[in-house]
């Protein structure tokens, strides 16, 4: 027989769930390292994992407690004010409570006999997110890993959309037709990467996505898109779809939406708004005006594992009609047959790419709960005024350059060695990776024009101005090191 405290069962599995919750936490408190990261290289972090990975037989609780330990104290700690490389956050703590519920009680939403209650919920938190987002009664969404797979769902829908459009052609029965292949997507030069990937996997294939020019701060410029436009459809192309950011994962910068709409409907393409990251300014007072606009996208992607503090993971799409979800609609007959509709028996496996599937949806409203819009709106406005803190900051140093103006929480530049024969990418190379090997900071870096640049990325609100002062800091120090290093090697 099984012990019943091996799983969540009784009344008196109870205790041991307490027992183990408690020293979790009490783990992760005791070996949190004191910098942000080790930093162990991938052979040492391999050396420190040494032990039968499937064993035979049960293991102690100290030895439990050991490899947790190990596990915590070569982690990059997210909540460390020298940890500011990605979109990366610290969680909320009211999130973890939620984590803890939504893991006990394992509900899956693809079907409403193994999520009732769960199911209402994400519908009412959906029903929320579309009219904050200014979408129509008709509108619709799912809760999805993440950005990238909100950005595939949208370009999934627009393309079958398209095919019925234009075609009367069904993908989900006949795959793609031959005409395909005159199949456009546009996006600026700084959107994220997954609409490249979301295309290959459509089998439109990359070369079916077209960037277009961007502005100084990393803003798609309306005008450029109006001429690929144009250009594409005299080439006997068809744009399927315009993908505008609101915030780029580099700069924060949010492409102007209302044009962008216009342009879309003009050429009859679908409007994906990629708000991953600036999709959290939807509850912030002070900067929702930036994203008007989005109330026009046919499909919008935001994710709550950024900008709101959410464990990983925890994001939305959203589509402006429901009718959409149709186009990826199958019924199984063990799971979600087709009488139960006639019945209103909501299964949400017919609006998701995945089966099971987590209730993300509620560490989401219980962290409404907790917080309130208002301190949540507090938390992103300052993670911006940090960004244009450390930004300051930059433009302060002579050796520093500010790369573009911080549109959100990051901040974008570069170290300018004193000596003029240094070879600047590669010392802006160095930096990030000796910062990181030294376990001093964990800072970011990507390409802009060619040339290898910083980032930070703000994403604690509980950092201070003196923080940031000591990371930039940190960076110059750094940065003279390696030039000194090639000076005399
Ligand atoms: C982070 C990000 C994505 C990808 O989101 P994941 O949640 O990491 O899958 C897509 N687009 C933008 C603009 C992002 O910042």
């Amino acid at each position: 027989m099984f012990e019943s405290e091996f799983l969540t069962s009784t009344e008196h599995s109870k205790d041991a769930y307490r027992r183990i919750i408690a020293r979790a936490a009490e783990v992760v408190y005791e070996s949190f390292p004191d910098q942000p990261y080790s930093g162990k290289s991938p052979a040492a972090l391999a050396e420190a994992v040494s032990t039968d990975f499937l064993p035979n037989r049960e293991g102690s609780w100290e030895q439990i407690t050991e490899t947790l330990r190990t596990v915590v104290s070569d982690s990059v700690v997210v909540s460390n004010a020298c940890t500011a490389a990605h979109l990366h956050c610290p969680p909320l703590l009211a999130a973890l409570a939620a984590e803890v519920v939504i893991s006990a009680l394992n509900q899956s939403m693809d079907s409403f006999d193994q999520a009732p209650i769960a199911t209402v919920v994400e519908q009412k938190m959906l029903r929320g997110l579309c009219t904050e987002a200014g979408l129509p009664a008709a509108a619709a969404g799912t809760f999805t890993t993440g950005g990238s797979q909100s950005n595939y769902m949208g370009l999934l829908l627009a393309r079958d959309a398209f095919l019925q459009r234009h075609w009367n052609w069904s993908a989900q029965t006949s795959g793609l037709p031959p005409e395909a292949r005159q199949m456009s997507i546009l996006c600026s030069d700084a959107a994220h990467f997954t609409v490249e990937k979301s295309a290959s996997q459509l089998g439109l294939g990359t070369d079916a996505v077209v960037r277009i020019d961007v502005d100084p701060h990393f803003r798609l410029k309306p005008s450029s898109l109006r001429s690929k436009i144009e250009a594409l459809k005299t080439q006997g192309f068809l744009p399927m779809a315009v993908v505008a950011t609101a915030g780029t994962t580099d700069f924060g910068s949010i492409d102007p939406l209302p044009e962008i709409a216009a342009l879309a409907h003009e050429a009859n393409a679908w409007l994906h708004v990629d708000a991953a990251y600036g999709g959290a300014l939807l509850f912030s007072p002070q900067h929702r005006s930036r994203l008007g606009g989005i109330e026009n996208a046919d499909s919008v992607a935001i994710d709550f594992h950024k900008l709101f503090w959410q464990p990983i993971s925890c994001s939305a799409f959203l589509v402006r009609d429901a009718r959409h979800f149709d186009a990826i609609k199958l019924y199984a007959d063990y799971l979600n047959p087709e009488f139960h509709e006639g019945e209103g028996i909501p299964n949400l496996v017919t609006t998701s790419l995945l089966t099971s599937r987590r209730f993300d949806a509620l560490k989401l409203w219980i962290s409404f709960q907790a917080l309130g819009r208002e301190k949540l709106a507090a938390m992103i406005d300052r993670t911006i005024m940090l960004a244009n803190h450390a930004a300051a900051v930059i433009r302060a140093s002579r050796d520093l350059e500010l790369v573009c103006e911080p549109q959100l929480s990051t901040v974008v530049f570069r170290y300018i060695p004193s000596r003029p024969e240094s070879n600047t990418d590669r010392i802006n190379t160095e930096i990030r990776q000796n910062l990181f090997h030294r376990g001093a900071a964990v800072i970011g870096h990507t390409r802009v024009r060619g040339r290898q640049c910083l980032k930070l990325t703000c994403m604690n609100p509980g950092t201070t101005e003196a923080d940031m002062e000591k990371l930039v800091e940190l960076i110059r120090s750094q940065g003279r090191v390696c030039d000194e290093l090639k000076a005399n090697p």
